[in-house]
């Protein structure tokens, strides 16, 4: 497996090859993630899956907002809305996310956090710390996700 991730890392921008590609249903997605984290834990690892999403998108490493918003919908993660005057955002919402057929009573999606805070690293060459403060899965409309620049 190790010897197609240079090939993996090629073709994560590449619309003609993520539109050919097959899809996993995004309770396998959560399986294999469950298989993965587990297996760190095993390691005796302290970290979250916020940090692993933090990793996940410095990998995917987006050139501005509007690259940001066109992988996420690649990755078939929902539609991100972020107001671009504010550089950078201090709200992120996302609509249509995985995972939205589950009900719970706090915000679910760390690893999107995760991803967005790596993502935003990766833009504006500073860090941040991103928090969902209302989730689709409270019943809410939208995530809602809060950036906070740190130093
Ligand atoms: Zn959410």
């Amino acid at each position: 497996m190790e010897k197609i991730f240079p090939n993996i890392l090629e073709a994560i921008k590449n619309e003609d090859i993520i539109k050919k590609s097959k899809r996993i249903p995004m309770p396998y997605f959560g399986l294999f993630a469950l298989v993965v984290f587990d297996k760190v834990k095993e390691l005796s690892s302290e970290t979250s899956l916020y940090e692993i999403g933090e990793d996940f998108g410095k990998f995917l490493s987006p050139k501005n907002i509007e690259e940001l918003k066109k992988v996420f919908k690649l990755m078939d993660f929902g539609d991100l809305e972020i107001d671009e005057k504010e550089q950078p955002p201090h709200k992120i919402k996302l609509s249509n996310p995985p995972y939205k057929w589950i009900a719970k009573d706090e915000p679910i999606h760390d690893f999107i956090a995760g991803i967005l805070a790596g993502c935003l690293e990766e833009i504006f060459k500073k860090k941040f710390i991103v928090k969902e403060v209302e989730c689709v899965c409270q019943g809410k409309d939208k995530c809602v996700f809060e950036v906070v620049e740190t130093n």
